[in-house]
């Protein structure tokens, strides 16, 4: 089923220079672009994002990290775009990411792994409209 999920390269990716090599491996995995934008978060708008985390021990860390410096948002649409984009990403923690995955090529520490993607359909459509406007998305 034809399907969007949500992503970002994270900012440790994009201050190491690693934009181009992850925006490739996506567009090699078949995904087509649906909204993509480079912007610079505050923190904030990290913390909406990521609410769901509020109680967790990393959220002040984590929402300081995502609002230190620019990222990519994205939209990205194929078959099982939800299930093959985590696929493609590989475990939250690089040192577990199975070897050929975006985490395991790029990702620096547990926090500082370069790619998120949406978990499930629900999460993909809050994350979606978090960031994009309807016009956005054609
Ligand atoms: N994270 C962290 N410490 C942890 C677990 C997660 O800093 O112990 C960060 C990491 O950047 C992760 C994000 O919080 O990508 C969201 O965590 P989640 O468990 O949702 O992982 P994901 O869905 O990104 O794989
Ligand atoms: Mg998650």
């Amino acid at each position: 089923m034809l399907e969007r999920t949500f992503s970002i390269i994270k900012p440790d990716a994009v201050a190491a220079g690693l934009s181009g090599a992850i925006l490739a491996e996506i567009d090699q995995a078949g995904f087509r672009f649906v909204a993509i934008k480079k912007e610079s978060i505050t923190k904030r708008e990290a913390e909406g994002f990521y609410a769901v985390h509020r109680e967790k021990p990393f959220f002040s860390s984590l929402t300081d990290f995502m609002s230190s410096g620019p990222l990519f948002l994205m939209v990205l649409e194929k078959d099982n775009a939800i299930t093959d984009l985590r696929k493609l990403m590989g475990a939250t923690n690089p040192a577990n990411a199975e070897e050929g995955t975006i985490r395991k090529k790029f990702a620096r520490s547990l926090q500082e792994n370069a790619i998120h993607g949406s978990d499930a359909p629900e999460t993909a459509a809050f994350e979606i409209g978090y960031w994009f406007a309807g016009y956005e998305l054609i």
